[in-house]
C-alpha cells in the first residue's frame, strides 16, 4: 500500500523571480521541471506536470498577478494540469490535441505503457491508480506560432518552434536576459526522437539553430540548468550520433 503524498509537488525558489516545481514522488526519469516566472504585470508557468493533483491550488500563495500558461509541448508530463487554467497556450502543431485530450498525441494511452503504477514512489490521492490515468481536454488553450511573444511587461518571452521531440515542441526565449527555456529539445540526459511525433532530420535542424542562440542559462524540461557551454556540447552530442555514418566505410 503506497502513501499519500501531500503536498504533490515541490517548489525551489532559484531567484525572487524563478521557480522550480516538481513532482518529487514520480520517477526522476519522466519528471519534468515547471518553471514559475515572475513578471511585473503577468507571470507565466511554463509546463504543468502530470495533473494528477491540483497545480493551481498549491500555486495559489506564489500568485497574484494574471497567468499566463505555456506547455512546451502536448507530452502528459508537461500538459497535464493545463485544463486547470483560464490562459493556456500551446503550439498550433499540437492544440487541437490538447484542445480534445488526444491520449495519443500526449502519450497517456494506456496501450501505449507510458504511465505505469510502478513510477509513482507515492500516490497523490486515495484511489489513485495509474491504469485510469489520462490527461483532461483543455478546450480553452490558445494556438502560438513561432515568433510570438509572451510579453509579462518587464520582460518577454519570444516562442521558438523546434520540432523534432515533437510536431509542435517550443522553446522560450527572453532576449534581455538571455535566458532559454527548452522543454524536452534539450535536457542534459537522454533525448527522445523516437516517439510517435518525432521527426529526427527536423530534430537536427532545430539543434542547429540552437548552436546560434545566444543563453547564458537554459532552463530545461528535465533535469538540471545548464549554462551555454554545456548546451553547445549537448546539440553537438546529438548532431553527431544522429548524423554519423551507418557504416565506417562511409565515413
Ligand atoms: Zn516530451
Ligand atoms: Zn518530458
Amino acid at each position: 500500500m503506497k502513501q499519500i503524498q501531500h503536498p504533490w509537488f515541490a517548489t525551489q525558489r532559484i531567484r525572487d523571480d524563478l521557480y522550480c516545481i516538481t513532482e518529487p514522488l514520480y520517477t526522476w526519469e519522466n519528471r519534468a521541471n515547471l518553471w514559475l516566472i515572475k513578471g511585473r504585470d503577468a507571470d507565466l508557468l511554463i509546463d504543468t506536470g502530470l495533473g494528477v493533483s491540483s497545480l493551481k491550488l498549491y500555486l495559489a500563495d506564489l500568485l497574484d498577478k494574471p497567468l499566463k500558461v505555456v506547455a512546451s509541448h502536448v507530452h502528459f508530463d508537461h500538459s497535464g494540469s493545463c485544463h486547470e487554467f483560464d490562459q493556456v497556450y500551446i503550439h498550433q502543431n499540437e492544440h487541437r490535441a490538447l484542445c480534445s485530450g488526444d491520449q495519443q498525441m500526449i502519450l497517456s494511452a494506456p496501450e501505449i505503457g507510458f504511465v505505469p503504477d510502478s513510477d509513482f514512489a507515492a500516490i497523490p490521492y486515495q484511489g489513485f491508480s495509474a491504469c485510469d490515468y489520462e490527461v483532461k481536454a483543455c478546450p480553452q488553450a490558445q494556438a502560438l506560432q513561432h515568433g510570438d511573444v509572451i510579453d509579462l511587461g518587464n520582460r518577454a518571452f519570444e516562442v521558438m518552434h523546434l520540432p523534432g521531440h515533437s510536431s509542435g515542441s517550443i522553446g522560450l526565449y527572453d532576449a534581455s536576459s538571455q535566458q532559454f527555456f527548452s522543454g524536452d529539445v534539450v535536457y542534459d540526459g537522454h533525448l527522445l526522437d523516437d516517439l510517435e511525433d518525432s521527426v529526427i532530420s527536423e530534430y537536427l535542424d532545430s539543434m542547429e539553430r540552437l548552436l546560434q542562440l545566444k543563453t547564458n542559462e537554459v532552463c530545461p524540461g528535465h533535469y538540471h540548468s545548464f549554462d551555454r557551454r554545456r548546451l553547445t556540447e549537448l546539440v553537438r552530442q546529438y548532431i553527431d550520433t544522429r548524423k554519423a555514418p551507418l557504416c565506417p566505410s562511409e565515413k
